[in-house]
């Protein structure tokens, strides 16, 4: 099994990623059965580090569900772990790392190695490592398993080029581009309930839905870290990659199987039948000061170009020119420093007949990937009593009261083991991405062009920008009156 034996090699081990993501979720699949004990895993950096320092930086991240029964695991993983230093440009570290790797697998009579080449760098960095590890620490006979984190280029050219340079060197299979997204359980969910209900399956068209949203809310603003994000912004942040995978999953046809060369098949499709994004299907904004002043607007922050046109919030629609949705309205939006954190895709189904109703709420499917996962369907039914009259009510399936006893994965955990066992259904493929970058560039330039428009502010801690109503309106997304729909308080069960 691939659980053992395997060698799992951390690049950037000494940074940001590594320490909240990577190994807080190799320690989970450890936890969980899903890793053992004749792992070995190796973190790789330039720091001076010793393996002590690696394993007190990571230590404190690492989840203890079951307390102390989880410290002594804890323990365990640890020993598992140690780390290396050296250049990341140079033959010299990663000839000793391949000794330490082969060594570890005669110990262990090891005939066919597994390898696995986490790359938590930063993108300048990873065709030199890449490089690198074909030269020197590839298992000839073996599996080598290599994955990459976004961003996977800026545009299409550079997306390309990043391509380009890395197709020689290890074959598509051999590739797993992270999408974290893809590892949340509500995500993994989509696929399998749309396919799997028929009372889903057969509405899931422009004759039945009137427009869908998926919105992804951030509570907090830079923070300091403007500098970094001022050339990336809100749509190549979390909209290329993150909401577009979501996006996809919702509106591809069936696939044949549930094998990933299948799904990614249907999910390359249906982005092809995206049109261009036009302009009136934009709405862009920047956090300015909260109303009360205390939280300061994007462009206060030290680090950022005071007249930057930098989109923290940004609204787009999109068609899809295709026989299910041809005339259906997408929004996609996401903003930072807004009045609180989820990410929820909203369903709005079309309305009832007119006749025997008058003024009746539609039909709308909220699935709310994060936090708190749940799936709820707005509906309407009769009012309790006498009464002859209809009121809105919800078919609710909320994940902590459900499955009380369930371990749900966090998204890294489900995606490291995926790599474990070779499964891509939950990576990216290059033809995908491709053909995202396709879509979303023409619109990039034109946002960072010369004849930029300039962002719409809103106030720090706001839903976003004033004409977010207008725009959601325009695209059919139709809102209920105040009062018209009430979520009980939460009662202990
Ligand atoms: P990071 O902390 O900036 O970098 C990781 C390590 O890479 C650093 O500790 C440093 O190690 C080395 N490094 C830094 N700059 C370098 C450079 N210019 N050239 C070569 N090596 C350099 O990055 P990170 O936040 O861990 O993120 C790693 C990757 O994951 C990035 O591609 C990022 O976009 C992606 N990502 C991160 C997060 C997150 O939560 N942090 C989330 C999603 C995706 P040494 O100096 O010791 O070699
Ligand atoms: P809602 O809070 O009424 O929001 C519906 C939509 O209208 C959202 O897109 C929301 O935008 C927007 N909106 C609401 N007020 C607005 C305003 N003043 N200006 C502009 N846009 C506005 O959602 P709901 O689905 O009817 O649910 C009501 C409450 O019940 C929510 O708190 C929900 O979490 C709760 N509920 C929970 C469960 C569960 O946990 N299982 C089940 C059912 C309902 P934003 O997305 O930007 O807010």
């Amino acid at each position: 099994e691939f659980k053992e034996n395997t060698s799992i090699v951390v690049f950037g081990a000494s940074g940001d990623l590594s320490k909240k993501k990577t190994f807080p979720a190799l320690f989970g699949l450890f936890r969980e059965g899903f890793l053992d004990e004749s792992c070995r895993i190796i973190g790789f950096a330039r720091s001076k580090l010793s393996d002590d320092d690696l394993r007190g930086k990571i230590e404190p991240n690492l989840k203890k569900p079951n307390g102390d029964k989880d410290s002594e695991k804890v323990k365990q993983f640890l020993k598992m772990v140690s780390y290396m230093s050296g250049p990341y440009d140079q033959d010299e570290g990663y000839e000793t790392l391949a000794k330490e790797l082969e060594a570890h697998e005669e110990k262990n009579s090891v005939e066919h190695p597994h390898r696995l080449f986490y790359l938590a760098l930063p993108p300048s960095a990873f065709v030199t490592v890449c490089t690198q590890i074909k030269k020197n620490v590839y298992a000839k006979d073996g599996d080598n398993r290599v994955v990459v984190e976004k961003p996977f280029g800026h545009d299409l050219d550079s997306f390309r080029e990043l391509q380009n340079d890395i197709t020689p060197l290890f074959r598509e299979d051999e590739l797993f581009r992270i999408d974290h997204y893809l590892g949340k359980e509500m995500v993994k969910n989509l696929v399998l309930m749309r396919f799997a209900n028929t009372f889903l399956s057969s509405a899931w068209n422009k004759e039945n839905i009137e427009m869908m949203q998926i919105s992804f809310k951030e509570p907090f603003g830079t923070e300091g870290r403007g500098g970094y994000f001022d050339d990336i912004g809100i749509i190549r942040d979390v909209m290329q990659n993150h909401l577009l995978q979501i996006l996809t999953l919702l509106t591809m046809e069936r696939p044949v199987s549930f094998d990933a060369e299948s799904v990614r098949d249907e999910k390359v499709r249906v982005l092809k039948a995206f049109a261009p994004i036009e302009k009136e299907d934009i709405l862009i904004g920047q956090y300015g000061k909260s109303e009360d002043g205390s939280k300061p607007g994007y462009l206060d922050d030290d680090t950022v170009d005071p007249d930057s046109k930098c989109v923290t919030f940004a609204a787009l629609g999109f068609k899809i020119q295709n026989e299910r949705w041809d005339g259906v309205p997408f929004v996609m939006r996401a903003g930072k420093a807004l009045n609180e954190g989820k990410v929820e895709i909203r369903v709005q189904f079309k309305g009832v007949p007119s006749g025997i109703f008058s003024d009746i709420s539609r039909n709308e499917l909220v699935i709310r990937v994060q936090p708190d996962e749940a799936i709820y369907l707005k509906c309407n039914s009769k009012t309790p009593g006498l009464s002859t009259t209809c009121q809105v009510t919800e078919l609710d399936l909320t994940y902590s009261r459900r499955y009380k006893d369930y371990w749900i994965p966090e998204a890294y955990e489900s995606l490291i083991k995926d790599v474990m066992m070779g499964d891509h259904s939950n990576f990216v493929r290059d033809d995908e991405l491709d053909v995202s970058w396709k879509l979303f560039t023409p619109l990039l330039k034109y946002l960072e062009g010369p004849d930029a428009p300039k962002p719409e502010e809103y106030a720090y801690g706001s839903r976003g920008p004033k004409n977010l109503v207008s725009f959601l309106e325009n695209h059919k997304y139709e809102f209920e009156d105040n009062n018209v729909y009430q979520w009980p308080v939460a009662t202990p069960d």
